[in-house]
């Protein structure tokens, strides 16, 4: 039935698996028999607070997440993190002091938003363009900061980190929001997470956070309550209302996901260029011939162009095979 459906390989809000449809389908009429769906239940009711705790301790067991650790669903996506992080930990130090690794456009615009709260200090020479992560040794990490901040796949820009930056101590925080649950993570080298959902994990709408315990109670006065660390962990993320909508080893998903990426990257690397040299008429005939096929959401970011192929988890090595099949078609008869 899967393979009906239109391919999706788009960055997000992204292809969620037809079995997860299927049973929130079922579900929206009548949540385990009780009469009412999931998005009209009281979030205070025993079922929610039961499918919360499953939420939870799933995710604690698929990253192996330590009992140090805060686990909070929230709202405000992952824009709404550029502001919490600052807002709850650039006080962890009086000098108000974060550096920041910009090697994308989701990394600088929150070492924007972190400038209206302290001091930024962007740790590696001016980048001219984002291709590749600037090597650690031109790096100054300040030691004083309050933590180091970086952005692990730069879905724009396609950068991903492939190591865990060595902050020599100090707090590292990581947007993982476009690369959350692909790969296993050593949680414990972190002060803190966040994600998305709407990319590997869920529905847009809830935000995963994932934060040690002894770095909160640090928030700055100015903070807004629903995004201060200290009042929703306490509330078991329910001071208010949350995104009430259900989320679905990591090591599997890690070897699909080099699989996956490996069928399209060593096409692109064999194209002689061809799938490097951006050609506008040539990516619009693509799309097209991709939409004939059923393949959807393969243009780049409207700030990048080109195209762009994201493979999250619910796309499946099939769906990845039939792109690559087409772009192998594609070159033989453009080239
Ligand atoms: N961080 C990354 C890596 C992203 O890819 C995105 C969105 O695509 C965001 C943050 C922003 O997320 P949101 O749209 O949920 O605010």
């Amino acid at each position: 039935m899967d393979n009906k459906r239109t391919m999706n390989f788009g960055a997000g809000p992204a292809k969620l698996p037809q079995p997860v449809l299927l049973a929130a389908q079922k579900e929206l009429l009548d949540y385990n028999g009780i009469g009412i769906s999931v998005l009209e239940m009281s979030h205070r009711s025993s079922d929610f607070t039961k499918i919360l705790k499953a939420a939870e301790s799933l995710l604690r067991e698929l990253l192996e997440i330590p009992d140090n650790y805060k686990v909070m669903f929230l709202q405000g996506g992952g824009t709404g993190q550029f502001s919490a992080v600052p807002l709850n930990l650039i006080g962890l130090k009086e000098d108000r002091c974060a550096d920041y690794l910009v090697t994308g456009t989701w990394s600088s615009k929150a070492a924007k938003e972190a400038e209206k709260y302290g001091k930024v200090n962007i740790v590696h020479p001016k980048l001219d363009s984002y291709t590749k992560v600037p090597d650690p040794s031109s790096w100054s990490l300040n030691p004083s900061a309050s933590y180091v901040y970086y952005c692990c796949n730069e879905t724009v820009h396609g950068v991903e980190f492939n190591f865990v930056p060595d902050t020599k101590g100090v707090v590292l925080v990581s947007d993982m929001s476009s690369n959350f649950l692909s790969r296993p993570v050593d949680v414990s080298k972190f002060g803190l997470i966040f994600a998305g959902a709407q990319k590997n994990v869920g529905c847009a709408g809830v935000t995963v956070v994932i934060v040690r315990e002894d770095l909160l109670g640090k928030t700055l006065k100015e903070c807004p309550v629903v995004l201060d660390y200290q009042v929703q962990a306490g509330n078991n993320s329910l001071y208010n209302t949350p995104p009430c909508f259900r989320c679905g080893g990591t090591a599997a998903m890690e070897r699909l996901s080099k699989e996956k990426s490996g069928m399209i990257y060593d096409l692109i690397n064999q194209s002689n260029g061809f799938y490097k040299d951006g050609d506008e008429a040539l990516e619009k005939k693509f799309l097209d011939g991709a939409s004939k096929l059923g393949m959807i959401s393969l243009k780049g970011h409207r700030s990048v162009g080109g195209i762009r192929v994201s493979l999250y988890n619910a796309v499946t090595v099939e769906e990845t095979q039939a792109l690559a099949d087409y772009m192998t078609e594609f070159l033989k008869e453009h080239q």
